[in-house]
């Protein structure tokens, strides 16, 4: 049994992944990590110094000048190689996420499984793309931008890395990977994937430290070129800006408070346990999570019946238990954060219709909340307008279409949305008036080759399929006299 994977003992981790071997930080700060179900301490983890970044970028840096010249079909066959390392870990990718941030299993498993399928994805994607086309005497070819810093954080840690890392291999761009602080656990297990899939020395380098010494260090280094980001806003917004003097190329994936309009001609029977599916995926903390449910003001009373009558199919608990689809928050901070969220929606006078403050009986060990319905919410609440991530929906009523339309787009953010209804044609046209990346109609959808990204304060540019691709690339025009 590896270090990462063996449950029981408390685990260390003072090893960094560069240059294709696992090597000892510089770093001297060690941080716990605690299982958010029962709020032990599981592992100890040695943070990254500056220097183990630079190291990295410096590994990076030599391994671009030959891998920056590989053919479609090399990278293909690295693409390949990571997706076999990769499948034939997930069972232990998903019983690390669930001891470590608590990640129920009903999320961990297939959002694993997923990470190992975007390298075919990456790999398909990468086939279609044209990286030279020309016309007369021009010829323009799609060139890797240099060195990547890849920066992810801790709510599907497999799945980020996974993604992001297809794209810049099938680019063939060369990366240091900073995943959250708080995903050592599980970056160790990814590593071990990694280096069964022999990748050249240097492609992928991953220095586990803090977002503000190794992150820091990836966004202001000459070397690294591109930075590729998810997370939270704030920190999207010092990347950007910090990023500006060296002139990095970004690409961010920020929050959410995604729409999920459900149309007058809606079957309920299945329209809300799929709401809720969406509003507490991975325990309400995805970016991705339809968090305000938009109902028709003619249907609401029917709404607050079939919404509490589906609440017992989403029970919350042990995430390790397969019928589990609430686990706790990843952290104490996290869990008083959300408690916060839902005080202040009593307080500015939106109604509790299920769960509510405090934390569910039985469960005070870990960092468990009650998933929480709101009823009678405004769209300018707090709670309707904030990011809480956590397992909190806000339903608001509209009038009509319009009104619907006005009341989803009235955002910050525009990441996701979700429109629910009998007729097609309908749901159709009331999608094409949603300013987000990406609109699912009628369920919980994904297509790893459909850009994935957002409009407005969820973020810069795009990922999956030839848009991810492009994002690691730049244009070079060749013109002949
Ligand atoms: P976070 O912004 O706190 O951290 C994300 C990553 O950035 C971590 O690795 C962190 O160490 C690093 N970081 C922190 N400060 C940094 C700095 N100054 N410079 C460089 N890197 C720095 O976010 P989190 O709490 O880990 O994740 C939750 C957030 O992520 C939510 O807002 C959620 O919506 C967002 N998210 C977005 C997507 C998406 O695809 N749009 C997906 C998942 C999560």
């Amino acid at each position: 049994m590896n270090a990462a994977t063996n449950k029981g003992a408390i685990r260390t981790i003072t090893k960094h992944y560069i240059d294709g071997a696992f090597v000892d930080s510089h770093g001297r700060e060690v941080m716990d990590i605690v299982n958010p179900t029962r709020g032990e301490v599981i592992a100890h983890v040695t943070l990254a110094h500056e220097e183990d970044a630079r190291r990295a970028i410096a590994a990076a840096k030599r391994a671009f000048a030959s891998f920056a010249r590989t053919t479609k079909e090399e990278r293909s066959e690295i693409l390949r190689n990571l997706h076999k390392a990769v499948s034939a870990r997930i069972g232990d990718l998903t019983d690390v996420m669930v001891e470590e941030y608590g990640g129920v299993r009903q999320f961990a498993g297939p959002i694993a499984q997923s990470g190992a399928d975007v390298f075919l994805a990456a790999e398909k994607a990468l086939h279609e793309l044209a990286l030279t086309r020309s016309w007369g005497k021009t010829t323009v070819t799609l060139e890797p931008v240099g060195v990547a810093g890849l920066i992810s954080p801790w709510n599907a840690n497999a799945f980020f890395l996974c993604m992001k890392l297809a794209s810049a291999v099938a680019a063939g761009c060369t990366v240091v990977m900073k995943p959250s602080e708080m995903s050592a656990l599980q970056t160790q297990v990814w590593l071990e994937c990694v280096h069964a899939a022999n990748l050249p020395k240097g492609l992928c380098n991953v220095v586990a430290g803090r977002g503000d010494v190794v992150g820091a260090e990836l966004v202001r280094n000459p070397d690294v070129a591109k930075i590729s980001f998810t997370g939270s806003a704030a920190v999207g917004q010092s990347i950007m800006r910090d990023g500006a003097a060296t002139m990095k190329r970004v690409t961010l994936e920020l929050g959410g408070k995604s729409p999920n309009i459900l149309l007058d001609d809606v079957d309920l029977k299945k329209a809300i346990p799929t709401a809720l599916v969406i509003a507490f995926l991975n325990s309400g903390q995805a970016c991705v999570a339809g968090t305000r449910l938009l109902v028709p003001k003619s249907r609401f009373d029917e709404v607050k019946r079939a919404l509490v009558d589906t609440m017992p199919a989403f029970p919350v608990g042990d995430p390790a238990d397969p019928k589990t689809a609430v686990g706790p928050m990843v952290s104490q901070k996290q869990y008083e954060r959300v408690q916060s969220y839902i005080r202040k929606g009593i307080e500015e006078g939106a109604e509790v219709l299920v769960g509510g403050e405090g934390c569910p009986e039985g469960l005070e060990a870990g960092y468990f909340v009650k998933p929480t319905v709101f009823v009678n919410v405004k769209n300018d609440m707090t709670i309707a307008r904030e990011e809480i991530f956590g397992p909190v929906l806000s339903v608001i009523t509209y009038e009509n279409e319009e009104d619907a339309v006005r009341i989803a787009n009235d955002t910050e953010y525009g990441l996701h949305a979700f429109v629910s209804g009998t007729d097609v044609q309908s749901a159709r046209r009331v999608a094409s008036q949603i300013q987000a990346g990406r609109v699912a109609i009628n369920g919980m959808l994904d297509d790893q080759q459909a850009p994935f990204g957002g409009f407005k304060h969820s973020g810069v540019g795009r990922e999956f399929g030839t848009y991810g691709i492009e994002a690691f690339l730049e244009a070079r025009a060749i013109l002949e006299a």
